[in-house]
């Protein structure tokens, strides 16, 4: 069976930009995995680190089964995702047992570090995949196939510079839009929390107004999510672009290649 991987930076970043297409890649067929690599221990006013972590491991745990997908537990705490060794070898592990051949994860430009280092610590792993000589922890048996990396729009849907990011494909997400809500809500602990660090009114809100605004920049669907394909080179055919397994719920955006 295919295998299709979300790896993201904290619980709920899963289910803001990337559980529609998650959901749809299950009806296609495949095994689906869902991992944050921090565990959400500052996103928190009332509660210790300690608490709202155990809280969020829940959270992010009973959100996974809503998805139908395989869990995978986080591997440091909150601005702690830095771009080293260990997370690296950590990582890749995962990606050796799950053997994916569609990698899910953030933008390449986004708006806090965890974000961009979730982003590159996901490709190097899946880069690592068939290299012998790296070492993954847990130690877990190399193997070499396609994998093709899809990054996800960042939350503000521009980059650091608040330039807009254009996507290069959309997915339809309208038939499992209440599913991805339904997975969010699982969050509970962050409603509160949200609204006094970032002034999002509700994340459930925001989650909508993202889809919402991806589905009006498609031309084509009411919700979408958008993804710009990573390199093909260490990773896939150049040609490669699997999520063409959603069928018509998957639109190339035409205009985002220049023409040459
Ligand atoms: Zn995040």
């Amino acid at each position: 069976m295919k295998s299709a991987i979300a790896i993201a930076a904290h619980p709920d970043d899963i289910e803001l930009m990337m559980a529609g297409t998650l959901l749809l890649l299950k009806k296609a067929g495949y095994e689906t995995h869902y991992m944050n690599l921090a565990s959400g221990n500052l996103g928190s006013t009332q509660h210790s680190p300690g608490e709202i972590k155990r809280i969020r491991l829940e959270e992010a745990k009973t959100s996974a089964q809503i998805l139908g997908s395989n869990f995978h537990p986080p591997v440091c705490d909150d601005l702690e995702i830095f771009y080293d060794l260990q997370k690296l070898k950590q990582v890749a592990a995962v990606i050796r047992e799950v053997k994916p051949t569609i990698v899910l994860t953030h933008s390449p430009e986004d708006y806090m570090e965890d974000h961009v280092n979730t982003a590159r610590l996901a490709a190097t792993a899946a880069f690592g995949r068939g290299m012998p000589n790296f070492l993954t922890d847990p130690a877990r048996t190399p193997d070499n196939y396609d994998c093709t990396i899809y990054h996800s729009l960042p939350h503000t849907l521009t980059d650091n510079l608040r330039r807009r990011i254009i996507p290069g494909s959309f997915v339809n997400t309208t038939s499992v839009h209440e599913k991805k809500l339904e997975a969010l809500k699982a969050h509970e602990s962050q409603q509160n929390w949200l609204d006094i660090s970032q002034k999002m009114n509700s994340y459930l809100q925001a989650m909508e107004d993202i889809a919402l605004k991806i589905g009006e920049m498609s031309k084509t669907f009411t919700y979408a999510e958008g993804w710009r394909r990573h390199q093909h080179v260490g990773f896939c055919a150049e040609d490669a672009d699997p999520l063409k397994d959603l069928g018509e719920n998957y639109v190339i955006n035409e205009d985002y290649e220049l023409k040459l």
